[in-house]
């Protein structure tokens, strides 16, 4: 693909909504370059945890996580703080597969299917005369006629475009490690403690991931990550049980600052946004990956009626586009927001927690709010 030819779509950011994106439509024979600053497989800071609602759509693109080990998961465990605990069926389930294991297998579709992958960071996008070119920090300027912001949560990209969301002040840091350990093959856990949540969960190669979101200013009062886990964290009886019987895989855990729950607008400057890009839900739904999935199938299938000429502006593209993002998510991100915040609140989830003992089928009622129903392929 030479740099000064006009390419249909270029992909900015090769992570789950990046590489999905990149399979749906070179599978149908459009033109894709992804352009992805890091080199794969990579460890990321996330939970594993997947919503059944993408497995079809993931499988009819020809990529099975079943088929890679991943764990089939269908129960929910909740704690708080004060060690009350509550359980119960997930009304969808899910599968438990490192983002290692997912993000390298899809990379490898995506080429098997004709995208072409490039390892760069792109610093810039001007749209002007109806077309896009992406500058890069390697100095290839490259031109498409759509791009598909796909670069996650938050990046250089965001400050070049100056997005509204880039402004505000993040407060929450993760951290994230695998241990090997005794835990359930088919248990997500959510543990409460002060000042964070944190997720548990088995992966395909038996290990357990442990993945926490915590308010910096609960951390900046302690030493190192292993002082404020023993001191915060292991008071949840629960996480200190995980801790102590199992042993880590990585020499240390990976950490990510600055996460923003911010909104976000789905299309910026002509960017169709895709996953994170377009808008983050709190970890703790559990579906920040299955939306980050679904919105490259929306906007997949709108850019094949485009191309076909079914679909016949930018303008109607666009606009299709928002309000598809809008009813698919808006509900999914208000419901994520509300709890996390009613989460922070101290002394809150123990207060939930009462509620959830005495009336047990909310908490499936919940979890549906901030899910959607199984991908139609
Ligand atoms: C702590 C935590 C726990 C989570 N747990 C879960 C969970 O259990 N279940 C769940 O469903 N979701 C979870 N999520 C959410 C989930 O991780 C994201 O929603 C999902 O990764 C979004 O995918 P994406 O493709 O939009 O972004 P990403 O997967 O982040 O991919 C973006 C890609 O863009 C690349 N990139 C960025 N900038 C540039 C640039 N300038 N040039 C080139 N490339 C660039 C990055 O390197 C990256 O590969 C969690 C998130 C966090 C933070």
């Amino acid at each position: 693909m030479k740099s000064n030819a006009c390419i249909d779509v270029i992909i900015v950011g090769g992570g789950l909504a990046g590489l999905v994106s990149a399979i749906h439509l070179s599978k149908q024979g459009i033109d894709v370059l992804v352009i992805e600053k890091n080199i794969y497989p990579k460890h990321k800071v996330c939970g594993e945890y997947i919503s059944n609602e993408v497995l079809s759509y993931l499988q009819s693109l020809g990529v099975d996580p079943l088929k890679l080990g991943a764990k089939k998961i269908n129960r929910f465990m909740l704690s708080t703080p004060k060690n009350k605990v509550i359980e119960t069926q997930l009304p969808l389930g899910g599968f438990g597969i490192s983002r290692y294991t997912l993000d390298h297998v899809l990379v490898q579709k995506a080429k098997d299917v004709g995208a072409t992958i490039i390892h760069d960071t792109v610093l810039d996008i001007q749209f002007s005369q109806n077309q896009f070119k992406i500058t890069t920090k390697n100095t290839v300027d490259y031109i498409a006629k759509m791009v598909i912001g796909a670069y996650g949560k938050r990046s250089n990209v965001d400050v070049a475009l100056n997005r509204n969301f880039i402004k505000n002040k993040s407060p929450f840091l993760a951290v994230k490690t695998h241990l090997k350990g005794d835990f359930p093959d088919d248990l997500v856990a959510l543990h409460n403690f002060n000042g964070g949540y944190c997720g548990v969960s088995k992966v395909e190669n038996d290990s357990i991931n442990v993945c926490y979101i915590v308010d910096f200013k609960s951390f900046q009062k302690f030493k190192n990550i292993q002082d404020f886990q023993q001191k915060v964290l292991y008071k949840n009886t629960y996480l200190k049980n995980v801790f102590e019987n199992s042993e880590p895989v990585f020499s240390k855990p990976l950490t990510i600052s600055q996460l923003s729950f911010s909104s976000k607008k789905p299309v910026e400057q002509h960017i169709l946004m895709c996953g994170d890009s377009a808008g983050m839900i709190h970890p703790l739904s559990g579906n920040g990956m299955s939306m980050a999935i679904r919105s490259a199938q929306m906007i997949s299938q709108l850019l094949i009626r485009f191309f076909s000429e079914e679909i016949k502006s930018r303008t109607v593209l666009e606009k299709l586009y928002k309000e598809t993002w809008n009813n698919e998510f808006k509900r999914r991100l208000n419901t994520g927001n509300i709890a996390a915040s009613l989460f922070k609140m101290n002394g809150f989830s123990e207060f939930m927690m009462l509620g959830l003992k005495n009336f047990p089928s909310l908490l499936p009622k919940i979890i549906k709010q901030t899910h959607g129903k199984p991908l139609i392929v």
